[in-house]
């Protein structure tokens, strides 16, 4: 045997049966951007490094070691496996003028790219939904991005007390620069306990040392100079009035001072939710307003705020907390005794299929279709309610078996019917699962 090829590190097959899990999750997210008004987008994956290093910062984790960046062979274009989403959406939006009309709401299903330590919760390619509204000032959008999560995780069945909301405000840059100026002083005044990456960082961005993942550093970075103490009356105001939505409609939430986030295009509102469900993978979502981001990649000034949601860490919170996706199983399966009647069958299944089921029809293997044993063996496996059994007498008189296989009842109750292939729809809606 030729020898295997596997899947790159931290890279993952979603297959079945977890993909329906996937599915599932999919169709609540749609269906929930259809109920909040935002449109769907989708932009390349691959983007030009300058973008990310543009639009993100070049002294960031994201950038500094976690992007998979190559040479275009044919002719020499610096490239990116785009490891965030915003970006490449903003880029969109401008190249496009898509916002000539007025400010969008928009949201994607986005396959991202860092080169990270794979561990539960942390992969080298990873999912996330993605919401931005583009054109949007107040303070309004901000919350209503924030109570979208919320209602995803009410959609999901995932019980509020095992996430929290986390908000802090990142000012402006005025502001930031104002505070920077403290840390820096408050960073050299400590500066035998920073690490490699911190010195790095001291001059370079200093906010970058608050979202360090090393213990060693959390005692000087806690004590810190909070940006909050540097925030003038209109960040504030900001602040207030996201909270005041978020009071009104019942959310509860802390405020942590303390909370920046992986990219340096963020300016005041910033959140995460978190739980505490996935040890030290627990954001599960994160965002914040990006008023700046328009500008920097060469557009109108445009204020912006998004979120970013990790699908997979969602999957895993729902199993820890027990969620289960409803099963996905053929409302049938089609038994089919012979070779012979096969061709009748598969335009049975056909029409059946037109009708609304979800037929899983028998296949041959070399050997033919198999003992009806073996088949029915199948039809138990398969999940299906009812088994369809294609019999040559019955076909000869235009019908067909219909057999319940978990204790379900047809209209005759739990046993056998015989129902007419000549007339589908008198019948086979009565077939299907709830879905
Ligand atoms: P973390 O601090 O855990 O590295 P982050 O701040 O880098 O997260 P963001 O860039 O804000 O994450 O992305 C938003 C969400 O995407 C995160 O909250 C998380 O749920 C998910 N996410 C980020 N990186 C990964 C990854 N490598 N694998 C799986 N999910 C991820
Ligand atoms: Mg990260």
């Amino acid at each position: 045997m030729a020898e295997k090829i596997t899947a790159v590190k931290g890279m993952n097959d979603i297959l079945p049966p977890d993909s329906a899990r996937w599915e599932w999750f999919e169709a609540k997210v749609r269906a929930l951007m259809a109920r909040y008004a935002y449109a769907n987008v989708r932009t390349p994956i691959v983007e030009p490094t300058a973008l990310f290093v543009r639009g993100l910062g070049e002294v960031t984790d994201i950038v500094e070691k976690e992007m998979y960046s190559f040479v275009d062979s044919m002719n020499g274009d610096k490239l990116t496996l785009r490891p965030e989403a915003t970006a490449g959406i903003v880029r969109a939006m401008i190249e496009h003028n898509v916002l000539y009309n007025g400010p969008m709401r928009v949201w994607s299903a986005v396959s991202l790219f860092r080169h990270e330590r794979p561990q539960k919760g942390r992969y080298r390619q990873f999912h996330q939904i993605d919401v931005e509204a583009l054109g949007f000032a107040g303070p309004d959008v901000d919350a209503e991005q924030i109570l979208m999560c919320r209602a995803l995780l009410r959609d999901l069945g995932i019980p509020m007390e095992h996430v929290r909301l986390e908000l802090n405000s990142l000012g402006q840059p005025s502001e930031r620069m104002a505070h920077r100026a403290a840390l820096i002083a408050h960073f050299e005044a400590h500066a035998d306990v920073l690490d490699e990456d911190a010195k790095r960082r001291l001059h370079s961005n200093p906010l970058r040392i608050l979202d360090t993942k090393n213990p060693a550093l959390q005692a000087v970075v806690e004590a810190a100079p909070q940006l909050m103490g540097f925030l003038g009356e209109a960040s504030l105001a900001h602040l207030n009035a996201v909270r005041a939505v978020l009071d009104a409609a019942g959310l509860a939430y802390r405020i942590n001072p303390r909370l920046v986030r992986g990219m340096d295009y963020y300016n005041l509102t910033v959140f995460e939710w978190i739980t505490d469900k996935l040890g030290s993978q627990g954001t599960v979502c994160g965002g914040g307003r990006y008023d700046g981001l328009f500008e920097q990649l060469g557009g109108k000034p445009t204020p912006a705020v998004g979120w970013g949601m990790g699908v997979e860490r969602m999957l895993l919170l729902l199993e820890a907390v027990g969620v289960l996706p409803p099963e996905s199983s053929p409302d049938v399966y089609a038994v089919v005794p012979s070779a012979e009647v096969m061709p009748t069958v598969m335009a049975a299944c056909e029409a059946l299929r037109a009708a609304g089921l979800n037929v899983q029809m028998h296949a041959s293997s070399a050997d033919g279709m198999g003992s009806m044993k073996s088949q029915f063996k199948k039809a138990d496996g398969s999940g299906a309610r009812f088994a369809l059994i294609f019999g040559e007498t019955e076909l000869a008189e235009g019908r067909v078996a219909v057999k319940p296989l978990r204790g379900e009842k047809t209209d005759a109750g739990q046993v056998q019917t015989l129902q007419p292939l000549d007339d589908i729809d008198s019948w086979a809606p009565g077939l299907r699962a709830a879905r």
